[in-house]
């Protein structure tokens, strides 16, 4: 698996313990554009909306989609900046899975995904930090002249396979 692209938000994961890990709100996205002094644009407001309430993983083609239908006049180029700019506040984190696509994704914290090979819908999958301390500690690095090198390996974010439920 290559995931040598996908950015890992060691560092940047929000505390907020009211709330699950897995759960956004249009209001937590309005607290950290205030936060991070941004102009609360009825585009800006849109596309927490969008997260929130329709979909959590959403390419940048399908949020600029989702928002023309309500407003045509809205140039790509705005949507693209905005979600630029939610990625750098961490309203959102961005995902490249291992078919190149990328997706803006409401759950910032660090977590993992499944692909449904039905439906093609992303799923966030939460591992045990036990479960993923073993699977750091214990994985080696191969290299081509078929040695394994023990090398400490700090973060990982994983891309499943697998038939979400409404599929099965
Ligand atoms: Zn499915
Ligand atoms: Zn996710």
């Amino acid at each position: 698996m290559s995931n040598s692209n996908i950015p890992v938000h060691e560092s940047t994961q929000r505390e907020d313990s009211s709330s699950s890990p897995c759960s956004f709100s249009v209001e937590q996205g309005l607290e950290l554009l205030r936060i991070s002094g941004a102009r609360l644009t009825s585009q800006r407001i849109a596309m927490l909306e969008l997260f929130a309430h329709h979909s959590s993983h959403l390419t940048a083609q399908q949020v600029f989609e989702f928002l023309t239908e309500n407003e045509p006049t809205l140039s790509r180029a705005t949507v693209y900046n905005n979600l630029d700019l939610f990625e750098k506040f961490d309203i959102l984190a961005r995902y490249q899975s291992d078919n190149g696509d990328v997706y803006y994704d409401a759950n910032t914290h660090p977590h993992h995904h499944m692909i449904c090979t039905g439906c093609g819908t992303l799923h966030d999958v939460l591992i045990p930090q036990a479960a993923m301390d073993a699977l750091l500690n214990s994985s080696v690095l191969c290299s081509p002249d078929g040695a394994h090198a023990s090398t400490p390996l700090s973060a990982a974010s994983i891309w499943f396979k697998g038939v979400c439920q409404g599929c099965q």
